[in-house]
């Protein structure tokens, strides 16, 4: 990757991030706002025990309503070494992390890929990639070799949407071809006697209001693409009006009930395995604090 023109994401911004941040809010220093134990992801990736959860600072999509937003638009976090990552996923895994859970982490792969291969040797759990889904093949071929779980996001079949809510019109197109390329690298879902995923591709997608068209597009696409045995998807009902959305109005209110069901029913004809969200979570109850919890260590520096 060149640091001073940088073109990793699909984004292609440019930003000479030695002296700067780019569109993601990446420099040249990983940025992390949160190292922990996480209870709120599905449940073949929390278990019992927790998702070992590292939240990286910015994000290349910087969705309008997105709940992560103190971390992901106003980059909340302090900036760490390569080493202390490396320590971080360690620690997690003592702590009895089922997994490494790297959140958002595309625009900081090169310096992760470098953390991950000094830690490879001695971590035994499963290294999780949950990200947005809007990938290129550069950071998913840092990737390679490194990740046993791609956890992406598919947000949005509609160019109009993706360009009114994440100001990008190609998400889809840049999204079908990231997931192909991460089953391609992963292949089937492995589970553990347990329940929990060992590997493979596990496809979330959240549910918008007046988005329940676009869903079901999304779902077609899906099963027309992958074999449903092989994969899991995660439909989400969480969504929750969030940050400014003048420009939006439409996205200020809940999910119906209607909507949600209509995109379940869709999955279940389609044959579709994996995770649906319950009534009642449509709040910020499963958003951790971001307040650098797990990042510093008493008496050693960054
Ligand atoms: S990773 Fe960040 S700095 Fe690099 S192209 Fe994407 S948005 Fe720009």
């Amino acid at each position: 990757m060149n640091l001073h023109a940088c073109t990793l994401c699909p984004r292609k911004c440019g930003a000479d991030r030695t002296l700067g941040v780019g569109v993601c809010g990446g420099s040249d220093t990983v940025r992390i706002a949160r190292a922990a134990l996480h209870f709120g992801e599905e449940p073949c990736i929390s278990g019992t025990k927790g998702s070992g959860t590292v939240f990286f600072s910015g994000c290349a999509l910087q969705c309008r309503f997105c709940q992560n937003h103190k971390i992901s638009k106003d980059n909340f976090g302090t900036e760490v070494s390569v080493k202390r990552l490396a320590e971080l996923f360690l620690e997690l895994q003592d702590k009895g992390a089922h997994n490494i859970n790297l959140v958002t982490p595309s625009h900081y792969a090169p310096w992760i890929a470098d953390a991950l291969r000094m830690t490879k040797p001695n971590l035994c759990i499963p290294i999780v990639c949950n990200c947005s889904g809007y990938e290129s093949d550069e950071i998913l071929d840092t990737f390679a070799d490194l990740i046993d779980i791609y956890l992406p996001d598919l947000k949005y079949f509609s160019s109009e949407k993706s360009l009114r809510y994440s100001n990008t019109s190609d998400y889809f197109d840049v999204a079908s071809k990231a997931l192909q390329r991460m089953y391609a690298q992963v292949g089937p879902c492995e589970f553990t006697s347990d329940g929990l995923m060992k590997k493979g591709m596990l496809i979330r997608h959240l549910v918008l209001p007046e988005g329940k068209r676009d869903s079901i597009t999304l779902l077609k696409w899906i099963s027309k693409t992958f074999p449903s045995e092989n994969i899991r998807i995660s439909l989400m009902r969480q969504y929750a009006p969030c940050g400014d959305l003048k420009e939006c109005p439409e996205l200020n209110r809940k999910l119906f009930s209607i909507e949600y069901n209509t995109v379940v029913r869709q999955a279940n004809s389609l044959g579709m395995q994996g995770f649906i969200q319950g009534k009642g979570c449509d709040n910020f109850a499963m958003t951790p604090n971001f307040d650098l919890t797990g990042v510093t260590k008493k008496g050693t520096l960054l």
